[in-house]
């Protein structure tokens, strides 16, 4: 599970795996493609937490 801010809904909404559409790995973790509870298609980067990664940044998807 991860938080998301939906940016159609304007919620920050609790995301299950089974909404995940698509992943595909990036440089700094998983960009991962997803359905809102309200139908909206968003994506964002699930960052790489095994990793310890210091960068924050791009991080916009929190694990639950
Ligand atoms: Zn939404």
């Amino acid at each position: 599970m991860f938080t998301h801010h939906c940016t159609a809904c304007e919620r920050r909404q609790l995301m299950f795996v089974r909404q995940i559409t698509d992943v595909a790995p990036v440089t700094d973790g998983l960009e991962v493609s997803f359905t809102c509870w309200c139908g909206a298609e968003q994506t964002g980067v699930l960052a790489d937490l095994t990793a310890g990664s210091t960068n924050a940044v791009r991080r916009d998807l929190v694990a639950a």
